[in-house]
């Protein structure tokens, strides 16, 4: 690829090092189990290697410039498939092949938490992600109640998917090096959810509004959602705060709201 200067409002921060690389590959653990979907591969630190494992390989990529450094490689690569798109707007369902799809990336830390929101309406087709983030935004997916990093992300992410962080990755991995530290996390969703939530989009709502506040008890973050005498009637206490709540302390509120307020929808949607 000619010589290319890295564009910030991209988020392009390059992977450099080959042993990253390659322990990112090991992470993925490419199979032919999985419809492999990579977003932003920028120079193709990552794609190449997954190339070598997988039987079919569709990239997303936002910067045309960089799309068309793949096309030269199109007849080495027939199962490789370009995707000249926004990862935030994509739709993901045309990708379907009839198995589960493996999202992976190093993603752009600008939009990594709208695109894995948006990610979440795919979820009945999604088998795995695995991703590199901003290390503070993988604390924040893995963080448990009463702790800083806990909040809506959290909440939301380990109530679709099992989350886990795999390992850090230092700046000086990347040219440009970013300003921050980063990790790989890994997502599968939930074989069976771990609590029921009747409304997906009001138990969103709640999570969202219950933390917009930190600082506030749920009776003040909720009051324009629920009465304090709804709240004590599920035994939950309207003076807390939403980061001493669980998972199913906040299924319980939204499932109240929605029994009592609105009728009820079962589709996990993130709209
Ligand atoms: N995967 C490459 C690597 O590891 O060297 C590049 C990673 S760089 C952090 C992020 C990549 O995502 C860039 O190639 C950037 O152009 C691309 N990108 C940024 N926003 C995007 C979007 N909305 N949709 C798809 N790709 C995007």
């Amino acid at each position: 690829m000619p010589t290319f200067l890295p564009r910030k409002r991209f988020g392009q921060h390059f992977l450099q090092d080959k042993q990253v690389v390659l322990q990112i590959i090991h992470a993925i653990s490419p199979s032919s189990n999985y419809n492999f979907v990579e977003i932003g591969p920028g120079k193709g630190a990552l794609t190449f290697e997954l190339l070598k494992h997988v039987e079919h390989l569709s990239i997303i990529e936002l910067d045309r410039d960089l799309v068309s450094g793949f096309e030269p490689h199109r007849a080495n690569y027939p199962h490789l498939t370009i995707y000249s798109a926004d990862a935030l707007k994509f739709n993901y369902l045309q990708l379907m092949n009839g198995q589960p799809l493996h999202i992976v990336g190093n993603l752009p830390y600008n939009i990594s938490t709208p695109l894995i929101f948006h990610l979440l309406n795919f979820i009945a087709h999604v088998g795995k992600m695995t991703f590199m983030l901003q290390r503070e935004v993988v604390d924040r997916m893995v963080a448990s109640p009463n702790s800083r990093s806990y909040g809506r992300l959290s909440v939301i992410l380990q109530y679709a998917f099992q989350v886990q962080k795999l390992f850090d990755v230092p700046p000086e991995a990347f040219y440009p090096p970013p300003k921050v530290e980063s990790s790989i996390v890994q997502l599968i969703p939930h074989s069976v959810i771990p609590v029921q939530v009747t409304n997906f989009k009001v138990f969103n709502q709640i999570v969202s509004q219950a933390f917009s506040q930190r600082r506030k008890t749920l009776r003040n973050t909720l009051k324009h959602w629920l009465t304090v005498d709804e709240m004590e009637s599920i035994e939950i206490d309207p003076l807390k705060r939403a980061e001493t709540l669980n998972l199913e302390a906040f299924a319980k509120l939204a499932n109240l709201f929605t029994e009592n307020h609105i009728h009820a929808e079962t589709e996990l949607s993130a709209d």
